[in-house]
């Protein structure tokens, strides 16, 4: 049989080549269009009834899906087909994806973005996870194509530029980049690398093979159920695993079902690829390293130090002033806390959960750079700015005879929230705030409304009176969280590296990215940080000390319904958002955000969208308590059971996994945490607020990670809008209560 070249399919189906003004005419599913008439030998071995379905694909006795996602689909498909046919599956990656969007409105399309980032190969098994029990079937073949692609989005979503929940027009091929022939125990061994070590957990295997993407236990677990991999123990919390499969062990497999016979065994030159590309910046790394050490830091003189700190401190006239005045009379002329945070929050750091990069956005490297900077400038040692994924890490070695206290570690985000723009952030000073209205901007640009920050909408200002402000222009968020963190233990470094006579034991310093979007210890370097136990200063109102936070759990479910002409539909049509409702009325109507507080758990509806075909649920759930975590995770799996048993099984696909725990477990046995904390702030005059946090922090996953770390205030107030606000005197406050603890755990020496 001639093989016949992709670009022919490509042409044949957009008729001529593509161009960018042929949008309009468009049908959805070229992408499967074009697949099919790539594997199929003629016209008429498309679309052929098989039984009770249709076949993509079928000719003498060979049968061709094609299939891009939902797998679950295929399911009745398989067990009617691979009994009397040999059958391929073939699965269209998206490797290398091009987005353009289009207005809604006027149909006008965007130039297409820069290409995302290549498709991480292990990504397939969530989908393979649905028809785990055929792949090893002796009939089954699976052939990933990846290819080059182009996908249309309409902006009919929320968030910035309605980007977020959006749904696809078309995915257009537009070059087949490999094929991937999967057949047997042998064709799932490349997905195990040369280089696993003979054990490993599913975080390190997830490491190693660079996966970005959230499930990756699927994988495991698929690669588990198949027999590649088996599990050996357990260490800590995590099972560990080996390799079950040795490459040549298997047992001949009976003919493969090969679609071309000119196409060889071409495969998994892709899945290399990526493993090289580990390789390379496993390199890149390491050169990174070295290159730091030679360029070691200085150590920078007073003067020089003073000299930069003059020299970077560029605000508005205001904010220079009052922060002159407070500064002089705390701190020795030395740059204050507030002059600090008004550079930090002019860098827009803004993070994004879409990018899929780490740090998920360029921004963030400008502030690091300039942070690994001004911490050499002040004379801090072992400053190292990871260049890769952006954090920064350094050291404030202890005083005389303080060498034996324990290392004690500060840590904030550098980062903002993305609910809201950080770009151009113009911060302003509101002196001596009199309890009124304060109006931020006359004029929104966007909907010509005054932009007012009222008591009467935010009672807590009240508090504030007679204080000195830090607000928005009412256009963008402040980024008090966490720049006024940051600012905060910066400032504390400087004051400890000015003043030899006040005793300290060695205190770490690190500032992180991406924490908004979840991310932000991904690639902490516990080890490298090497604090006993640490602070992280990322909390609010002065005075509190959080160190209770929520279990926490994300579910998917995927329902597939069945779509028939509602003419004709009775006894035959599944509606699959209906389904959905019935999912949502078996929950507990009260165990919800809107009717809890407190220590009090809930599930919370994050996404529905659904047609009668198919529909996609997200939940997210929450309890401080563990055993009722557990059993509200039961009860979503009862559920779906329920349903699955109801509606046939494959109906409701459910995904769950956790996402952090209560760190109070990892803290019980380190008290004098909170007990310090409360005496560094009393020390300060402050009393301590201490409520469990209904939310996460990086501070619980580190403690999960191995580094207990409570949650300290910084001062800052409605954070992740404009109507963000920071008080100057409770940054001062805070900074002295950090200073305190450094002093506490001196005198442990
Ligand atoms: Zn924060």
């Amino acid at each position: 049989m001639m093989k016949k070249s992709f670009q022919e399919s490509i042409d044949k189906y957009l008729g001529r080549k593509y161009d960018r003004s042929s949008i309009g005419i468009l049908k959805e599913k070229t992408l499967h269009s074009i697949v099919k008439d790539f594997f199929a030998p003629s016209e008429d071995s498309k679309e052929i009834r098989v039984g009770d379905f249709v076949a993509d694909i079928c000719y003498e006795d060979r049968i061709i899906e094609i299939q891009n996602g939902n797998f679950a689909h295929l399911v009745p498909k398989l067990e009617a087909f691979l009994p009397k046919y040999k059958v391929t599956v073939v699965y269209p990656i998206p490797y290398r994806k091009w987005m353009c969007w289009i207005d809604p409105e006027t149909g006008e399309q965007t130039a297409r973005n820069a290409p995302r980032g290549n498709f991480n190969l292990y990504k397939i098994f969530r989908d393979l996870y649905s028809i785990r029990k055929f792949l090893l079937h002796p009939g089954f073949t699976l052939i990933l194509t990846c290819l080059e692609i182009e996908e249309y989005r309409v902006q009919d979503g929320w968030g910035r530029g309605g980007k977020r929940g959006s749904h696809r027009y078309d995915r257009i091929p537009l070059r087949l980049l490999d094929e991937i022939e999967i057949k047997g125990l042998e064709g799932y061994n490349r997905f195990l690398p040369d280089d696993l070590p003979d054990e490993f957990t599913t975080k390190e295997f997830q490491k190693l093979v660079k996966y970005r993407g959230k499930y990756f236990g699927t994988t495991v677990r698929v690669l588990e159920e198949i027999g590649m991999i088996e599990r050996c123990g357990k260490r800590k919390q995590a099972y560990l695993f080996k390799k079950k499969y040795e490459s040549g062990s298997a047992k001949e497999m009976p003919d493969n079902t090969k679609i071309n016979n000119s196409k060889s065994a071409k495969t998994g030159n892709l899945l290399e690829d990526n493993n090289n590309k580990t390789e390379n910046i496993k390199m890149a790394a390491k050169k990174a390293k070295v290159a730091t050490k030679k360029a070691a830091p200085k150590k920078t003189t007073k003067v020089a130090a003073t000299k930069s700190a003059a020299k970077t401190t560029k605000t508005t006239k205001t904010a220079t002033k009052v922060a002159n005045k407070v500064a002089n009379k705390v701190a020795n002329k030395e740059e204050s806390v507030i002059d600090r945070f008004l550079r930090y929050v002019k860098y827009d750091t803004q993070s994004n959960e879409q990018t899929g990069t780490s740090p998920s956005t360029p921004g963030q490297h400008e502030l690091a750079k300039v942070l690994a900077k001004e911490l050499e400038e002040i004379g801090a040692s072992d400053v190292y700015y990871d260049k890769e994924h952006c954090y920064v890490y350094a050291t404030i070695p202890s005083t005389l005879g303080r060498k034996k206290a324990p290392v004690l570690g500060f840590i904030s985000h550098m980062d903002t929230s993305d609910a809201t723009s950080g770009k151009d952030v113009k911060p302003r000073i509101v002196e001596k705030y009199d309890g009124k209205d304060v109006i931020l901007n006359e004029k929104d640009p966007e909907t010509g409304a005054k932009v007012v920050l009222s008591p009467k909408t935010f009672p807590e200002l009240l508090n504030h009176k007679g204080e000195d402000l830090i607000v928005t222009d009412g256009t963008t968020l402040l980024g008090a969280d966490d720049k006024a963190g940051v600012a905060e233990i910066m400032t504390m470094a400087s004051y400890l590296l000015k003043h030899p006579e006040v005793k300290h034991g060695k205190i770490r310093i690190a500032f992180t990215p991406d924490e908004e979007i979840g991310e932000g210890t991904k690639f902490f370097d516990i080890k490298k940080f090497g604090a006993d136990f640490a602070y992280t200063v990322d909390g609010g109102k002065l005075g509190e000390l959080e160190y209770e936070c929520f279990n926490a759990a994300e579910v998917e479910l995927i329902i597939h319904g069945r779509s028939v002409h509602p003419g004709d539909a009775k006894g035959k049509m599944l509606n699959a958002t209906l389904i959905a409702y019935e999912f949502q009325s078996m929950l507990p109507a009260f165990d919800n955000p809107m009717y809890t507080e407190k220590k009090e758990g809930f599930f919370h509806l994050t996404l529905m969208k659904g047609t009668c075909e198919k529909a996609v649920v997200y939940y997210i759930i929450r309890d401080h308590d563990k055993k009722k975590f557990a059993e509200r995770k039961k009860l979503v799996e009862k559920i779906v059971k329920f349903l699955n048993d109801k509606y046939g099984a494959g109906t409701v696909e459910l995904t769950m996994e956790d996402s952090y725990y209560n760190m109070i477990e990892k803290l019980k046995p380190h008290m004098h945490l909170i007990e310090n904390a409360r005496k560094a702030m009393e020390m300060a005059g402050v009393t301590s607020i201490e409520n469990p946090i209904r939310g996460g922090t990086d501070g619980a996953m580190l403690s999960f990670k191995g580094l207990p770390c409570p949650n300290l205030c910084t001062g800052g107030y409605n954070y992740h809008g404009k109507y963000e606000y920071a008080s100057v005197q409770e940054m001062y406050k805070t900074v002295e209560i950090l200073k305190n603890l450094a002093e506490i755990y001196g005198e442990k020496a």
